[in-house]
């Protein structure tokens, strides 16, 4: 399996040198991996006269005549009847007429493959593959082979199906103990599933489609199964082996907080995640753990109590948010609320003075403050705290697998950690890229919020839109105008806004309407000066792009009108959307476009237009994008699986996900002599991908 490639038959240097450069495939093995995207089915020979139009292709012998060149210029074509002893049917070719022509001869017997095609209401077989008829190509070949290809391999040879002709060099070299059983046996039997050896042969050559149905699919269960193994066994032994910080107790921070200065009464699944937290982090293990919950579902509310239990145990807590204004804005909400408990809490980002920033580094260092919120500079490698218990990441989409890591080195028993998500993250993909991590789910928004109505209009309808907002600020609610980042260039970027600002202007021209901006070029603390305005009511309108889209919390602005929005992304406007719903006033999204949208951005703005609910936007996204684009993800590498597709194999990913836990539920080691194999794919593979590496 290691042999390189260029020793196969038929594969000379050069080749090889393509084939490792255009498809990295380096050795017999990964060659074996390449599977093909279809076969072509040549398992058996068809009459002209069964031919009809459900015909796809077929595979014909018979005799050759009247072959000859009709028409002129561009309708030029070589055609030929091809009989057989049940019927005629017409071949054609429209290129390489001269070459071809050359090569048939009247009357003889050849074997034709082809997709078949009406013409006239006869059918007809356009360019197909025809060899005269010989005892070796009058042999069925059964199911062939089609690769993903090149256009350079192409050039050199190997399309599609020549690629079939290395494989079909390589299988037979290729003994059971090449490709050792990696499942118990007792699931093959119990479950179905081919044996390794056979599955990779059989999704190569299999004798029939349904074979080759059942290779794929073990193929691909086994690929998600031992990422969700690695990711099980991780999940046990942080909870059966890593040392973790005990919060013993829920102290006085926690209780006076709780009694007096809750400006609300949670919601029961507020309730429910202090609950798992509380769990996680008394009884010594190190907490991992993912909070996702939709937009406005109250996480920074769980988490400032997840900090104040931490200090109730003597310990400090940082929280990371991915921009400067959502730090400056947890923290001025955090001081807000806790300021009469004689607690600590500090800022530090980015543009925090050098002075002040010696002396916080000090203090940290000290012990003596007890919350940090903060950015990415939190991370960095000058911050030491004293004794860090808990590290909370807002908004894990900007936050990689890396971060987290440098968070845990920082000392020598790791705080605990919990990750919060902006928006929902689709099943399929939290299994697969949080799989790690335990999950606690927040799916109910505090009472009285009243759902948006989001509506889409194209330009046409742009001075009523005008006007309906202009309604609503007059009865004393704020607005949002929101752009998006288009171009490559900040600059381009920077002079739509402008355009955007004084359209808007132009609109709400009376000296009564104030306007602020938000966008990426303003130093953080003209930022800050703008939200401000924005958040203390000074102005009524905001106009921003996409620099506000998490977190940002006014609950009085009741309008967002979002310019083109069909250049956003359905969580990113889902984000978008939160920003508004947060009051007790009812809300509205106005999505604008043009008149000329794509199938995939109406959908989006359809599914906007539908529901509220994040959880259901997520599926969608994911429908509609592919793993591969979702944001924040494609870093991890987690998703890049070679067969399977987590949206189309999500079946299998959920049987995989299943058996992976209840194995490490019931042997979390893998000593039993059953899971030998198990355990010994794992070890062999370990190093070898993106997976381990993460792991
Ligand atoms: P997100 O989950 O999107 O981060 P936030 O934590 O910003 O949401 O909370 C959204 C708004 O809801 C804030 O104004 C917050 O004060 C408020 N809120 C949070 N929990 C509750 C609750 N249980 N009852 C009422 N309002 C709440
Ligand atoms: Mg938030």
């Amino acid at each position: 399996m290691s042999n390189p490639i260029e020793y196969l038959k038929g594969v000379g240097p050069l080749r090889a040198e393509l084939l490792k450069k255009e498809l990295q495939l380096f050795t017999f093995g990964d060659l074996l991996e390449h599977v093909p995207f279809r076969h072509l089915d040549k398992s058996k020979r068809t009459l002209i006269s069964e031919i009809n139009h459900q015909s796809d292709t077929v595979l014909l012998h018979g005799r050759l005549h009247h072959i000859e060149v009709v028409g002129k210029q561009r309708t030029k074509r070589l055609q030929a009847q091809l009989r057989d002893e049940s019927g005629v049917l017409e071949l054609a070719w429209f290129q390489g007429i001269s070459w071809v022509e050359k090569r048939l001869q009247e009357g003889a017997k050849y074997v034709v493959f082809g997709k078949v095609g009406f013409f006239m209401g006869q059918p007809q077989i356009v360019h197909p593959e025809i060899d005269l008829l010989t005892a070796e190509t009058g042999l069925s070949p059964g199911l062939e082979p089609v690769y993903p290809s090149t256009e350079k391999l192409k050039a050199k040879g190997l399309n599609g199906r020549a690629i079939g002709k290395l494989t079909a060099a390589l299988l037979p070299q290729l003994q059971p103990k090449d490709l050792p059983e990696n499942l118990p046996a007792r699931w093959l039997r119990e479950h179905a599933l081919l044996s390794r050896y056979e599955a990779y042969k059989a999704v190569h050559f299999p004798t029939t489609l349904q074979q080759y149905q059942d290779a794929l699919y073990r193929l691909k269960f086994e690929e998600l199964f031992f990422a969700q193994v690695r990711l099980a066994m991780i999940r046990s032994r942080r909870h059966r082996f890593t040392k973790g910080l005990v919060f013993e107790q829920v102290g006085n921070y926690f209780r006076e907080f709780y009694e007096k200065h809750l400006p609300f009464s949670l919601t029961d699944a507020q309730k429910r995640v202090i609950k798992e937290i509380r769990n996680d982090t008394g009884r010594g293990i190190q907490m991992n753990r993912l909070l996702q919950g939709d937009v406005g579902s109250g996480k920074t509310m769980v988490a400032l109590l997840a900090m104040l239990i931490a200090a109730d145990n003597g310990y400090q807590s940082c929280m990371m948010a991915p921009t400067e204004i959502l730090a400056q804005q947890h923290y001025a909400s955090i001081t807000r609320l806790v300021h009469t408990l004689g607690i600590e809490v500090r800022l530090l980002t980015g543009s925090t003075k050098k002075s002040e920033r010696v002396k916080l580094l000090a203090e940290l260092l000290e012990g003596k403050i007890s919350i940090v919120v903060g950015t990415h500079a939190l991370i960095e490698d000058p911050v030491q705290f004293k004794s860090l218990g808990l590290a909370v990441i807002d908004e894990q989409h900007r936050f990689g697998v890396a971060q987290r890591a440098r968070l845990k080195a920082k000392q020598e028993v790791p705080p605990h950690i919990l990750v919060m998500t902006a928006t929902p993250i689709p099943r399929t993909m939290a299994m697969t890229a949080y799989g790690d991590l335990d999950c606690s789910i927040m799916d109910e928004l505090p009472p009285g919020r009243k759902p948006v109505t989001t509506v889409h209009r194209t330009d046409a309808a742009r001075a009523g839109v005008m006007d309906f907002v202009r309604k609503e600020i007059e009865k004393g609610r704020q607005a949002y105008f929101i752009y998006p980042l288009i171009e490559e260039s900040a600059k381009v970027d920077y002079e739509n806004l402008m355009k955007g600002y004084e359209e808007v202007k132009a609109f709400f021209p009376e000296p009564k309407f104030y306007i602020s901006m938000v966008h990426g070029k303003q130093s953080p603390e003209q930022k800050e000066t703008n939200m401000q305005r924005f958040k203390t009511g000074d102005t009524q309108i905001m106009v921003a792009t996409t620099v506000i889209e998490v977190g940002v919390d006014v609950p009085n602005a009741s309008v967002m009108v979002i310019e083109s929005a069909d250049r956003f992304g359905l969580s990113q406007l889902h984000q978008l959307r939160g920003r508004v719903g947060r009051g007790s006033e009812k809300s509205f999204c106005i999505l604008l476009t043009g008149n000329q949208l794509s199938k995939e951005s109406k959908e989006r703005l359809q599914t906007m237009c539908a529901t509220n609910d994040g959880f259901i936007i997520a599926e969608k996204d994911l429908a509609l994008r592919g793993p591969g684009d979702i944001e924040g993800t494609r870093q991890s590498g987690a998703l890049n699986f070679k067969m399977a597709d987590i949206v189309q194999d999500k079946a299998i990913l959920q049987q995989a996900a299943a058996m992976a836990s209840q194995l490490i539920d019931e042997d979390p080691e893998l000593e039993q002599p059953d899971h030998a194999v198990v355990k010994q794919f794992l070890q062999a593979k370990k190093g070898k991908n993106e997976w381990s590496r993460i792991a």
